[in-house]
């Protein structure tokens, strides 16, 4: 390239990043092997392969320069209620169905099955976050369908197929089904016991649902979760866009969100009239059953926060490690090496947790009722801090880049925008954080099964060991207004326990020192002195670009 312009010689400015494998991530790596998906490696690099691939960042940059359009009615002024996409928006469904990112647990007898698909979901995530919305509630969608199992017999098939079919055909006609959650109403959306779509049922047993929906993300779906009043109270129903015999279902898209970030992905205002649906699992039960879908997409949520951290820490480390400043290339002076180390540090800490509960979630579903307990408590705790977490590691990342973090060609503004999404949606911190109480409270189970699994590092680590002794003591008498101060404590304590058994000690020394031993001041880069910076940041891996 000349650098050469007219009035001045361009230096001092990264090179493109390049194609690069994401999947070239030795935490990554090994977390998903001891997790049990060790055989799937190939494939996770091969998805790691595309994600890092400058042909896909493309399209992500596309997708999100233009957003879709919503037409609601033809030229005749017939309702067709169509989301129009960027073709790159299905570029990025159909690698990511293909996958099996949205579904292929479900149908792999594989122990670890779980985890592989955490992994692809992981490196794949970092090419663009908004498409992996349709692909979650798909993945999420199982369980809970299966409350209904002549309706799982009839779909489950088609959601698990690796053929993205977009377009509104009746859903049984398809080679492949997406599907949604529709819950949150204009006067609540943690509290859906506020709802007020009614559901009528049928002499044919079908229900006839009419309401509307103030949030329904990726309306373009086949099928979607709804919840309803219904005689028996508040019930979930299956919903599909396409009556069987090819009419449009009662299902009126009335506006897309102008939303903050999230911008490749449609979020859209319903109105259900008169819409067709059928019941999952029992009257009265929609909380209980919707839940198992909230289940797991939290745990999307968890994964979605490490590889933001990961995106950003590639490429606040591929600037730093090629721009100077006074002299000297910025990720070798002492401060930034500082900030770095830190961002990295959370990102480990951030990842191991993810993927230990992605083992956690693979060994429940299997019947194992000790890691459903951990799970239950330890994702919790999680989705309120990783998520909550990642808004100001991705400010931080940004600001690496000096102002050209601030600017769109970056990318850092997309990550930036995309953070604070994952901690409002599946339970906003306030209901994560309290969720906490109410599974120590209800299932006191969890507490134990926690406690077991930080037990496994005791005795290495000092501050650890003072910091669970703080919690156990702590833990009686709890009161609501405490309940972020406990979720973060059972978080960290549990990402410190997973350093501390995994990692070098350089990482897990840091991360004591400075989440547990309060040696650390409010913001990243103010890792103590005696933190082994390099080893720290050594862990992020090789350079890219
Ligand atoms: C981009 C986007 C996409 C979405 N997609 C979907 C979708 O596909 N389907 C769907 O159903 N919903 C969707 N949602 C909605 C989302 O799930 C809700 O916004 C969320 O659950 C919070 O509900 P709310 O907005 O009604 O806020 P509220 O419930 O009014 O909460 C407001 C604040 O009060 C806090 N709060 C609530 N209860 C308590 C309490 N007891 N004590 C203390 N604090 C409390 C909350 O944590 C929050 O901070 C989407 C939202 C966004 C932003």
């Amino acid at each position: 390239m000349n650098s050469r312009v007219t009035t001045h010689e361009v230096f001092n400015q990264p090179p493109p990043i390049g194609d690069f494998n994401v999947a070239d991530d030795q935490v990554l790596l090994a977390a998903a092997s001891r997790e049990g998906a060790g055989w799937a490696l190939d494939e996770v690099r091969e998805i790691g392969r595309l994600a890092g691939s400058e042909q896909v960042r493309e399209w992500g940059r596309l997708a999100n320069e233009y957003p879709p359009r919503l037409r609601t009615h033809d030229r005749f002024g017939y309702r067709i209620d169509e989301v129009e996409f960027h073709p790159s928006w299905d570029e990025l469904m159909t690698v990511a169905v293909a996958g099996g990112l949205h579904a292929s647990p479900w149908s792999d007898s594989r122990p670890g099955a779980h985890v592989a698909r955490a992994a692809k979901f992981y490196v794949w995530g970092s090419a663009e976050a908004g498409h992996c919305c349709p692909i979650s509630m798909t993945y999420a969608i199982i369980p809970a369908l299966r409350n209904a199992p002549g309706l799982a017999s009839q779909y489950e098939p088609l959601l698990e197929s690796r053929d993205y079919d977009p377009g509104l055909r009746p859903p049984l006609t398809k080679r492949g089904l997406l599907a949604g959650m529709s819950m949150t109403e204009k006067q609540g959306g943690s509290d859906v016991r506020a709802n007020t779509t009614r559901a009528v049922p049928s002499a044919d047993g079908t229900y006839r649902l009419t309401g509307h929906k103030w949030f329904t993300s990726a309306p373009m779906g086949d099928v979607f979760l709804v919840l309803a009043q219904a005689p028996g109270g508040l019930s979930c129903f299956l919903l599909p866009r396409v009556l069987p015999d090819g009419t449009r279902n009662g299902m009126h898209l009335q506006r897309l969100k102008d939303k903050l970030g999230n911008r490749s992905n449609a979020s859209a205002e319903v109105e259900y009239d008169d819409a067709l649906a059928w019941l999952v699992g029992e009257e009265g039960r929609g909380i209980q059953v919707i839940i198992e879908m909230v289940n797991i997409t939290r745990l999307d949520c968890v994964l979605a926060a490490a590889t933001g951290m990961r995106a950003a820490i590639t490429h606040a480390l591929h600037h730093t490690r090629h721009r100077s400043a006074f002299g000297k290339v910025l990720a070798q002076q002492p401060l930034m090496a500082n900030v770095l180390a830190d961002l990295t540090l959370e990102w480990e800490a951030t990842a191991s947790v993810a993927f230990r509960l992605a083992g956690a979630t693979d060994q429940a579903v299997r019947g194992n009722t000790d890691e459903a307990a951990f799970r239950r408590l330890g994702l919790a705790a999680t989705k309120y801090w990783a998520c909550k977490q990642l808004s100001g590691h991705a400010a931080e990342a940004l600001e690496c880049l000096g102002g050209n973090g601030y600017v769109e060609e970056s990318g850092m503004p997309r990550l930036y925008r995309e953070a604070p999404l994952i901690s409002i949606w599946e339970g906003s911190g306030n209901v994560a954080a309290l969720d906490v109480l109410r599974a120590m409270l209800r299932e006191p189970s969890t507490v134990g099964a926690y406690l077991s699994e930080v037990g496994l590092a005791m005795g290495a680590n000092r501050v650890l060991d003072k910091a669970v002794q703080e919690l156990k003591d702590s833990l009686a008498g709890l009161a609501e207004r405490d309940a972020r101060r406990v979720a973060e404590r059972f978080a960290v304590i549990l990402q410190a326990s997973l350093l501390v058994r995994h990692a070098p000690a350089a990482v897990s020394d840091a991360f004591c020192a400075s989440r547990l031993g309060d040696d650390h001041g409010g913001a990243y880069g103010t890792l103590p002195g005696g933190a082994d910076l390099e080893a720290i940041i050594e862990r992020a891996g090789p350079e890219v670009g």
